[in-house]
């Protein structure tokens, strides 16, 4: 069954048809300790079956993961049968140090970058000051990635406009030169209320952006740390929400199972919106991404 709520959103019901072309991208952040990396490894083999068009490393503010991520990203590329993609970021590092980055990977085979400004490394609220040697945005880091090899280079963007912008025109604007310089693909910034990325993404088409808008999908299961985030990033969290997680802070069972209904309503959601891809922040763990997915109608290859 397929509804239009009041504001001409398709919302689609669980017994309408399973999607069959969804497309998905996993995010991951490279690990700090054997125990993470081991469950960083259970996480990629449960996942990898699911097909995903490529699988991301994050990068610690101010770079402070270099190495962890590099590694984590050649041991995908050397040990899968994924397609791995680095982020990288503009913080606290010259051009030559982040060319030199990138031309690594691409030596080993990382043909995919998510090329990112990045956070202070003081955290997400402070002030950012480029590396007076550095690539300032993104945007310049695009035209430098773009100058080195034919990397397939995905951007940010924000649904519900990055904390730092000057207004939502300058944020949109800025979106447009980061796809202009050579990005194929946005993710944006996780968000909880669909129509909040519908209309972002009309936005951006009418702003001639043509690329892939894809929604970063957050499995919520806790609620207090995801109110804290969406405060620093600028995320509202709907008050639906709220009600739903009202009562479980103790209850971490309740909690992954609204976590999941939650997440592939979303998803379901969108797809019945035209939406086909989505890219999940999997926190390093495989069995809501893996559920939300099966919901999705995606399978075992
Ligand atoms: P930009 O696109 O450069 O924009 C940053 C801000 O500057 C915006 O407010 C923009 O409007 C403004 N701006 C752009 N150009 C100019 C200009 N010329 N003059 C003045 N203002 C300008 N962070 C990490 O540290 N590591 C990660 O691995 C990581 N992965 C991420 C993955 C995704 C999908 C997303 C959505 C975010 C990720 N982040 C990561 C967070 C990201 O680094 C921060 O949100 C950061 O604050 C902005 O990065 P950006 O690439 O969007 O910056």
């Amino acid at each position: 069954m397929t509804a239009i709520t009041r504001h001409g959103l398709n919302a689609m019901a669980v017994s309408s048809p399973l999607p069959k072309d969804a497309n998905v991208s996993f995010e991951f952040f490279p690990p700090k300790t054997e125990k993470m990396e081991a469950n960083l490894w259970a996480c990629v083999e449960r996942l990898a079956p699911l097909g995903p068009q490529y699988v991301s490393v994050t990068y610690g503010a101010g770079g402070s993961t270099r190495e962890r991520t590099h590694a984590t990203v050649t041991r995908i590329r050397r040990e899968t049968d994924l397609e791995p993609a680095a982020h990288l970021t503009c913080v606290g590092a010259t051009r030559e140090e982040i060319d030199a980055v990138a031309r690594a990977y691409w030596d080993e085979g990382i043909k995919h970058i998510v090329a990112l400004r990045g956070d202070p490394v003081e955290g997400i609220g402070e002030a950012y000051v480029p590396h007076p040697g550095g690539y300032a945005y993104a945007e310049d880091l695009v035209k430098g990635l773009r100058d080195i090899a034919d990397f397939e280079i995905s951007v940010a963007a924000y649904p519900e406009v990055h904390p730092q912008a000057v207004s939502a025109e300058a944020d949109l604007d800025s979106l447009k030169r980061k796809i202009d310089a050579g990005a194929t693909r946005a993710i944006t910034q996780s968000f909880f209320d669909v129509e909040v990325f519908l209309e972002f993404v009309e936005k951006c088409r009418t702003a001639g952006i043509t690329v892939p808008i894809v929604p970063g999908i957050l499995p919520v299961t806790n609620f207090k740390r995801i109110r804290q985030f969406s405060n620093e990033t600028g995320t509202s969290v709907p008050g639906w929400m709220a009600d739903l997680f009202e009562g479980l802070d103790d209850d971490p069972d309740t909690r992954k199972l609204v976590a999941a209904s939650v997440a592939a309503e979303q998803c379901r959601v969108l797809y019945a919106n035209g939406i086909k891809d989505f890219h999940f922040y999997t926190l390093n763990r495989a069995d809501l991404t893996y559920a939300i997915c099966h919901i999705l109608g995606v399978r075992p290859k």
